[in-house]
């Protein structure tokens, strides 16, 4: 046997008892700040180390500093798990080195990438209209939305920037409280200004007031401001929450702003006929962001941006350069539509995902963990002394102990005592948000492993650090 089979070989052994038993570890790490630091030598080797003496040192100082995303019982942001075959995927689009910068450095790397997004496209119920583009992340693909929604405004700003232009109108981007962060910044990074991002204001279920959107649109208009986009989410970060899109859809189509809707997380489970109505109205999207890596079972990282008008993305983004000048006529090069040349081979994991499970495991396995999440919310509601505080039509139960008799701080200090026991614990990690000004403790159920036992488990542990 090679020495490099050998290698894979202890790789590939302690892959499989990991995902045979992720439970042997703590779920949230144990490690201090600098436990790593203090550990790792402060210069490179100068000379080569023998493998098992890496192997080694990766369980023994690297294993203790990480948080178990795939165990069953972390409950904390949005909960996912990968697959394990996409480790195999992982390990040869790794093997391969594939850039996948234009199709020639890999034709089946932008092939099957096309392929894949249009079936995953069609599984949601999408539109043909939308055209898919994996980037690493939401953020990222949120970001490329919004550069094309700035494109499409035709301002010349490609070529004349934003700088010192008085023909420049203020660009208006509407959002609500709950849009998950990397709008904001994606608005810093494109010299938008935070000045300029307008939060429409939600109802008492954390969902935009479309009525308030059309009024802000149509203020800015009259002062001369100019909308540039609105971003909906479906699934939003604290509760899922889902905006209205279909009723958002005809204000963009009224003031013809572009519409941005992000389903990082909520859009998998248009998968399941029963959710098919999440993804409403995106037949009037102009861009949508969906994340395989969130509940979809394939790892960190992998998200989708399905945009209407691929020629506006590459407006935006597409530039010549002579050593990339290439002549294989009607095919993609990923590289005009972002920011980044090369990338990874990110779409072999989703297809063997997608083969290995089948639409129909896929299903199962969202179902089970809608379903294991209104469990839950049933015990919290049936509980005297806690409560439920949003809808919860997902995997995700926001919820906190109210005892009698304390004053609403003590309560948001009660609450986040019992949350950082049970985190320290290691038995169970969950995450909080705030809700009307109040902590909210937050379950989500996403980690293809967890069990009725888990969440049970977790109800129980919640209920003992209660106690006090
Ligand atoms: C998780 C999440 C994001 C960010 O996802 P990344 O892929 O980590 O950038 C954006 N929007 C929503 C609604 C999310 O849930």
């Amino acid at each position: 046997m090679s020495e490099f089979r050998e290698q894979l070989d202890r790789a590939a052994q302690w892959i499989d008892e990991y995902y045979r038993d992720p439970r042997r570890f703590p779920v949230l790490s144990h490690a201090q700040p600098g436990d790593l630091h203090r550990v790792l030598p402060a210069d490179a080797p100068e000379d080569p180390e023998p493998f098992d003496r890496i192997f080694d040192d990766f369980e023994r100082l690297i294993i203790p500093g990480i948080t178990h995303w795939n165990h069953p019982r972390f409950f904390a942001y949005f909960a996912n798990s990968a697959a394990p075959i996409t480790v195999v995927a992982e390990a040869l689009a790794a093997a391969l080195n594939v850039n996948a910068m234009v199709w020639r450095t890999s034709p089946a790397a932008t092939e099957l990438e096309e392929v894949v997004l249009d079936w995953l496209r069609k599984l949601l119920g999408l539109d043909d209209g939308l055209h898919g583009i994996v980037y690493d992340t939401a953020s990222i693909g949120g970001f490329t939305a919004l550069a094309a929604a700035r494109e499409s405004l035709d301002l010349a700003i490609r070529e004349r920037g934003m700088a010192g232009r008085s023909d420049l109108p203020a660009l208006r981007v509407y959002l609500t409280e709950h849009t998950h962060s990397h709008i904001e910044k994606a608005a810093i990074a494109l010299g938008i200004g935070r000045e300029n991002l307008v939060r429409v204001p939600v109802d008492a279920n954390f969902v935009m007031v479309a009525a308030a959107l059309d009024r802000a649109i149509a203020e800015d208009l009259a002062r001369g401001m100019r909308p540039m986009c609105i971003a909906a989410t479906i699934g939003t970060t604290s509760t899922t929450s889902s905006d209205p899109v279909p009723v958002i859809a005809d204000v963009a189509r009224k003031h013809g702003v572009w519409l941005h809707v992000d389903a990082a997380y909520a859009g998998p489970a248009a998968i399941l006929p029963e959710f098919r109505h999440l993804l409403a109205g995106c037949e009037h999207a102009d861009s949508l962001v969906i994340n395989p890596h969130k509940w979809l079972f394939v790892p960190v990282d992998l998200s989708v941006l399905y945009v209407r008008d691929l020629e506006i993305l590459r407006r935006a983004f597409s530039l010549s350069a002579v050593y990339l000048e290439t002549s294989d006529g009607d095919v993609r090069n990923y590289m005009d539509y972002g920011l980044q040349l090369g990338r990874r081979f990110r779409a072999l994991k989703l297809w063997f995902a997608m083969r290995h499970y089948g639409a129909t495991g896929m299903r199962e396995r969202l179902r089970s963990h809608i379903a294991l999440a209104q469990e839950f919310a049933a015990w919290v509601e049936a509980e005297p002394g806690w409560e439920v505080l949003a809808p919860h039509p997902l995997s995700v139960v926001c919820f906190r102990y109210v005892p009698a008799g304390l004053a609403p701080e003590d309560i948001d200090a009660c609450n986040q005592r019992m949350m950082d026991e049970v985190n320290a614990s290691g038995e169970i990690f969950l995450s909080a948000t705030r809700l009307h000004g109040r902590l909210a403790l937050r379950l989500a159920i996403g980690n293809e492993g967890t069990t009725r036992a888990d969440v049970r488990f977790a109800f129980d542990i919640l209920r003992k650090a209660a106690r006090g």
